[in-house]
């Protein structure tokens, strides 16, 4: 999956054949060089063995979504995600494998962090679905970094790999359609007040004060809500762009009044909205009520917060925010 050595394999041929061969990838979506027809046979025999475009994966579908537990070149697994809605197409990619930031709430954070993904271990978990979707004429429309891994402790990859899913003559993905979650990493959502192009922030919030945040996100004790709420106060307003809070609603734990209640004060005035997540429920902890939904909805409403409920895409397949992983995983396998 190495497509950035194209450069030096073909550093012997006419200058077009890189646009050639890149379109070939990324356009055309081939899955074997012998696809490639506007390159010479013999080029494409020794493309298939320096640069092999086999991305190999499990795939597991239901009616919504479809889960890739894609596996890397050293034998660490990742898991993305394609989440279709009507002709739209969703994919949730992952940027570590593990993670570190150990959110009780959270499969990944169960499992320990191994390594960083590079751009285009990144970027092939979207090149795997593009070529899925290719079948019917679609395409992937947005990229949402909400899988494995904190993307932010991966800031310079990450960061590259968005320039390779918005290139023209790469995915052609408009900035705006990607978007980063963050765990709430203070100095790297000032950073990414500057990266020159418009992709979206969004942060995990998922509890409303310190006393509980800390208990379930261990970064809080290192970023309290006071200095994450500056760091997002410095990005909207070197921005003027809004940032999405995620709140995974836990039955008894952050789903009461008084946290909707507590969310919203901390929230007033803010460039922001919240997208309330349904749990997909593990042994521990259960999926917030619907009437328990509906009144947290309500109370943020009354106090004017912009709020949408994500639908419960990819239940049975554990595909959420930071809940793609764990009951069947195995990071080697
Ligand atoms: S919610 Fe995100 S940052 Fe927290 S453990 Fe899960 S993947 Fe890591």
């Amino acid at each position: 999956m190495k497509y950035s050595k194209l450069k030096d394999v073909l550093q012997e041929e006419p200058g077009y054949r890189l646009s050639q061969a890149e379109h070939a990838i990324y356009k055309e979506l081939i899955e074997d060089w012998a696809q490639a027809t506007s390159l010479p046979i013999k080029l494409r025999e020794e493309l298939n063995k320096k640069i092999p475009l086999k991305i190999e994966a499990r795939t597991q579908e239901k009616k919504d979504s479809v889960k890739a537990v894609v596996r890397l070149s050293d034998g660490y697994t990742v898991e993305a995600v394609l989440l279709k809605h009507g002709q739209r197409n969703t994919v949730c990619v992952s940027s570590q494998v593990g993670c570190g930031m150990a959110c009780i709430f959270c499969h990944s954070g169960k499992l320990d962090f191994k390594r960083n993904l590079d751009a285009e271990e990144i970027t092939a978990q979207v090149l795997y679905f593009s070529r899925l979707l290719k079948r019917p004429r679609q395409s992937v429309d947005n990229v949402v970094f909400m899988g494995m891994g904190e993307p932010f402790l991966n800031f310079e990859n990450v960061i590259s790999s968005i320039k390779i899913l918005n290139s023209r003559d790469k995915f052609d993905i408009s900035a705006r359609k990607i978007s980063v979650s963050t765990s709430g990493v203070v100095g790297r959502i000032k950073d990414f007040s500057h990266i020159g192009f418009q992709a979206n922030l969004a942060v995990s919030l998922n509890a409303p004060n310190d006393a509980l945040r800390s208990k379930i996100m261990p970064i809080d004790k290192k970023y309290p809500l006071k200095i994450l709420m500056e760091a997002v106060n410095y990005y909207t307003r070197q921005t003027n762009r809004k940032v999405m809070f995620e709140y995974v609603l836990i039955d008894g734990l952050n789903d009461r009044p008084e946290h909707a209640k507590e969310l919203a004060a901390l929230l007033k005035g803010k460039l922001c909205m919240v997208n309330l997540i349904p749990y997909n429920g593990d042994d521990i902890f259960k999926p917030a009520s619907v009437s328990a939904t509906a009144k947290f909805i309500q109370i943020l409403r009354q106090r004017n917060i912009e709020v949408i409920q994500r639908q419960r895409f990819g239940k049975g397949i554990d595909a959420a925010c930071g809940q793609l992983v764990y009951r069947t995983y195995d990071p080697k396998v």
